[in-house]
């Protein structure tokens, strides 16, 4: 036996494999999601989402409530930041089957530094970053956040939300979107403002088209 394989087999008894909803534990690390969740989990199965607009469709492979809810929140606020990987295959699978091999690149909308300093990780750069990585598509930062707005979800009605993020998101300095179709990626999708606001500021600076993408949206 390689001493590589030693290592794994000493690391799945430390750190078993778990779902990353559930959290029961799998037997095969690379399928991140068990068998009872993958059948039952319930999944997004529309292709346009009111308030999303300047981006040409959605690809979201689940609904934000019950165990996928929770799931992001351990990935946004208790460091579960491995989750990354497994959430943005399930994007990068969503995102091909909308969308067949429609775009040059992969970006995401960012939190503000200051937001991103205290978490440790940008949630929806680590998504991207996966998403890319399954797509065989290059990531790169298009947008930079120039403002530390109050969380959305903070804000209620869909009006006020919208006035939150406006104007909040500029070009990144390096622009490296001109003229490209490009798949933008957030984590959760609820009102559509931000990331239809993060759409149009690409739009702004020179991207050719704007598909989103997200694990999860709103019921
Ligand atoms: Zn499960």
């Amino acid at each position: 036996m390689a001493a590589s394989s030693l290592i794994k087999g000493f690391l799945d008894r430390l750190f078993p494999p778990r779902c990353v909803f559930c959290r029961r534990v799998i037997a095969d690390r690379r399928d991140c999601v068990c068998e009872r969740c993958s059948d039952t989990v319930r999944r997004n199965i529309v292709v346009k989402i009111n308030g999303v607009v300047f981006c040409r469709g959605c690809a979201v492979p689940f609904i934000y409530d019950g165990l996928v809810r929770s799931a992001l929140l351990r990935y946004k606020f208790r460091g579960f930041r491995h989750y990354a990987a497994c959430f943005g295959s399930y994007i990068a699978e969503c995102a091909l089957k909308r969308f067949g091999a429609a775009f040059d690149l992969v970006t995401w909308v960012p939190v503000s530094a200051k937001r991103a300093r205290q978490r440790g990780y940008d949630q929806a750069e680590l998504l991207a970053q996966a998403v890319s990585q399954s797509l065989g598509i290059p990531a790169a930062a298009a947008l930079i956040k120039t403002v530390d707005n109050p969380a959305q979800s903070a804000i209620k009605g869909a009006g006020a939300r919208r006035a939150n993020v406006k104007g909040v998101y500029l070009p990144s300095p390096d622009f490296p979107a001109a003229g490209l179709r490009v798949l933008l990626i957030d984590d959760v999708i609820t009102t559509g403002a931000t990331i239809s606001e993060a759409a149009r500021a690409l739009l702004t600076a020179g991207a050719e088209e704007v598909f989103a993408g997200a694990l999860a949206r709103a019921k």
